[in-house]
């Protein structure tokens, strides 16, 4: 797609900026579109519109609202092929999956805002004291590429159903999803000013955005290192910084599970989208003396997954999202060799056959230790790190020893057992023997250097209000 025009005001602009951004499809390096980068009047302009519209988003009844949900989770599902192919072309998940798990993390959170909405308490009484929760002012929404849809429209439903306006800036190398959604925006009956869609890097757009006195907030998903960019700019006017940044999450496998299918499940769950989740859990935590049979279970997983071709319909892995973020897997993977973790399959460079793309082999390391760099840092690729434990005390330790609090999963037959230690564990979510794909209104967030925030369902329409006190 080529994209020339920002979405402000209720209106196709063409931007102040000039630069542009080349698109590239990850599964065969060809450019398949641009964007251009805005620069700060595009910021600006956006911002003015949005502090224009704040008052008339304040002011839509609950029944507009829901409204305007409903038409645009409509609109969505009319162009669920358009936005489809344009998740597959520009970051690499194959076609099938862009059109359901992606699709569908996008259209999930107008349904859920729709189920909890008519129940949230905008307004609450206590003897003489009235509290009302108002919408926070103009926000800043800036999104990573990883599931394009999934993390605008969180953030695009909770912000209608609290009554605010906002500009939203999309990753620069998955802009097409933003633009259709802008586009379904138009045609339904949102105010003007209300939905802002501005396009550019990072450090420019992203930036004046944070800095911007006329935002009251920042609503940020993406890496931990650029969240800390974000909090530090947008400290001069007091906004609130919303931050859903990166994780190394655990699965700790308890002895007493099925384990084939706890470490399947596990694999499954890491290498969907192809490790690009925030919340994978990268890290798998498994009892000392059964290490060397989920190791087994891991490879064999690890080598049934088709890599290739995301057109096709038998392909699980797509390939990584973009060049510098293959570079940085394949140079961790190469790492995880020297730190001397057992490489049971994988490891660098492509996967036969796969002469182009930014294919990966799904690559599973046993034997890690938890120091090494391949279990503290995010690598964001088909990767993952068996570390053996000897006693459960150890794996919740283990467990909680990085910077980062996203996510977790636990697999144990004892289920009180598993409620017990997941509330040891440092992180937003802990997923008991399931898959998760975002499929309730669970809050979504992390602890420690995971951010801040919390999204979904109500507590993503918590996020845009300020709570106001009044006393008779
Ligand atoms: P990124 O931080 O490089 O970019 C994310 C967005 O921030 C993009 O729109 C980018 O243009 C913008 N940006 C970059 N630097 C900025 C700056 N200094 N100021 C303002 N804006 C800036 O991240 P990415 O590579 O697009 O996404 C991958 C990262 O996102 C991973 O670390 C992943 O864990 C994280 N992530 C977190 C969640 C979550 O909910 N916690 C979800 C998905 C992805």
């Amino acid at each position: 797609m080529e994209i020339n025009k920002f979405y402000i005001n209720g209106k196709w602009v063409t931007p102040n900026g000039s630069e542009i951004i080349d698109i590239y499809n990850p599964a065969t390096e060809e450019k398949v579109g641009h964007v251009v980068s805005g620069n700060e009047d595009d910021v600006n302009a956006a911002v003015t519109a949005a502090n224009d519209a704040f008052a008339v988003a304040a002011n839509l009844s609950l029944t507009e609202r829901k409204v305007v949900l409903q038409e645009i989770l409509d609109g969505m599902m009319e162009r669920r092929s358009d936005l489809a192919q344009a998740i597959s072309e520009e970051m690499g998940a194959p076609l099938k999956m862009a059109g359901s798990a992606q699709f569908g993390a996008g259209t999930i959170h107008f349904k859920n805002t729709l189920a909890v909405i008519d129940d949230f308490k905008f307004q609450e009484i206590h003897d003489n004291i009235t509290i009302n929760k108002l919408p926070i002012g103009p926000v800043g929404m800036i999104t990573p590429w990883n599931w394009p849809l999934n993390q605008m429209c969180t953030k695009v439903a909770s912000a209608i159903a609290a009554g605010t306006s906002f500009v939203i800036k999309p990753s620069e190398i998955t802009p097409s999803a933003a633009h259709i959604l802008a586009e379904i925006v138009d045609g339904t009956s949102l105010p003007k000013g209300i939905f802002n869609l501005i396009h550019g890097y990072g450090h420019v757009v992203g930036r004046a955005m944070s800095c911007h006195k006329d935002l009251e907030m920042i609503s940020f998903t993406g890496s931990t290192r650029a969240g800390i960019d974000i909090q530090k700019n947008a400290a001069d006017n007091i906004k609130r910084v919303s931050l859903e940044l990166g994780g190394k999450s655990p699965n700790l496998i308890m002895e007493d599970v099925d384990l084939e299918k706890a470490i399947k499940m596990g694999m499954t769950q890491c290498f969907f989208n192809t490790g690009q989740s925030c919340s994978a859990p990268t890290r798998m935590l498994v009892p000392e003396k059964l290490h060397d049979q989920a190791l087994a279970i891991a490879k064999t997983a690890a080598e049934s997954m088709v890599t290739g071709n995301p057109n096709s319909e038998d392909t699980f892995l797509g390939p990584i999202s973009n060049i510098t973020q293959y570079e940085k897997v394949q140079e961790l993977i190469a790492t995880g060799i020297e730190e001397g973790a057992e490489l049971a399959c994988g490891g660098c460079g492509r996967p036969d056959g796969l002469a182009k793309g930014f294919f990966v082999k799904p690559t599973v390391f046993g034997n890690v230790s938890n120091s090494m760099r391949i279990a503290q840092e995010e690598i964001f690729g088909p990767v993952i790190c068996l570390i053996p434990y000897k006693s459960l005390d150890e794996a919740i330790e283990i467990a909680n020893d990085t910077v980062y609090g996203l996510s977790s999963m636990i697999s144990c037959a004892d289920i009180a057992k598993g409620q017990e230690v997941a509330k040891k564990i440092r992180a937003g979510q802990v997923i008991l023997n399931r898959i998760s794909r975002g499929d309730y209104p669970a809050p979504f967030g992390g602890f420690k250097m995971s951010g801040n925030g919390r999204e979904h369902g109500t507590f993503g329409i918590e996020e845009y209000l300020e709570v106001q006190a009044v006393i008779t």
